[in-house]
């Protein structure tokens, strides 16, 4: 699942120019999903494909609600500072995690083995205290490797972009809570820094950050499927379409 950051209304960050995040992050996803589509054979679906406005908990139910193997985010950065410059990949912490949230969004989506109970007491007290513990350990595990693929992925971003690396981070974006697989924020840039959104206008340097994040993807699906085929399981993310 592809996340264009922000649309319709909420137009994110906007540049000294007028460059808007949202028109630029679907404009990125629209290139990143034709790569991995074409690519690596791989089933994409986005968020969003026009310039609407989609609920935050909306994204992550969607591709809940689709099984989706992997949720990547794509948003440009702000700051006051003008020469703020670089990429930064982010991985939902789960200290920072909204738990309330989390658990209507799993709840809604209907994922029922990855359902955190509502409430406690009854005659459902035993199985809740069980499916809250595979919930967690899911979570957890959806963090190991929501860390590796930001570390690939923010590698990818700038080994092949000649941009500063402001590193992999880890923090509750309401955006990645809630996703019932492993998810990561990518910032690729601030629009807010002049020499950045003149580069980020350029339809061939946003060709060049798509295919930095194909190659992070497909980096962290090769990894992933040599790593299955040790282990002799059939994990949901190798499942084929
Ligand atoms: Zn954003």
């Amino acid at each position: 699942m592809l996340d264009a950051g922000h649309g319709g209304h909420d137009s994110g960050a906007v540049g000294p120019t007028g460059l808007m995040e949202k028109e630029l992050v679907l404009d990125v996803t629209r290139r990143v999903a034709r790569l991995v589509e074409e690519r690596l054979g791989i089933k994409v679906l986005v968020t969003r494909d026009s310039d609407v406005f989609v609920a935050l908990r909306d994204r992550t139910s969607f591709a809940n609600k689709e099984r989706a193997d992997l949720f990547v985010s794509i948003h440009a950065n702000a700051h006051r500072q003008a020469g703020t410059d670089g990429v930064e990949t982010y991985f939902l912490s789960s200290e920072a995690t909204d738990s309330t949230a989390r658990q209507v969004a799993a709840l809604e989506n209907g994922v029922v083995q990855l359902e955190k109970p509502a409430g406690r007491g009854g005659n459902g007290h035993k199985v809740d205290i069980v499916r809250t513990i595979l919930w967690d350990l899911a979570q957890s595990e959806f963090q190991i490797e929501s860390e590796r693929l930001a570390g690939i992925v923010n590698d990818s971003m700038t080994q092949s972009l000649r941009i500063g690396n402001r590193g992999v981070k880890q923090a509750g974006f309401y955006v990645l809570g809630g996703a019932a697989m492993p998810a990561i924020l990518i910032e690729i840039g601030f629009v807010t820094n002049p020499r950045e959104e003149r580069r980020l206008k350029d339809g061939r340097y946003r060709d060049e950050i798509a295919r930095a994040v194909f190659a992070g993807i497909a980096e962290y699906k090769r990894h992933w499927d040599q790593r299955t085929r040790a282990a002799g399981d059939g994990s949901p993310v190798t499942r084929t379409r």
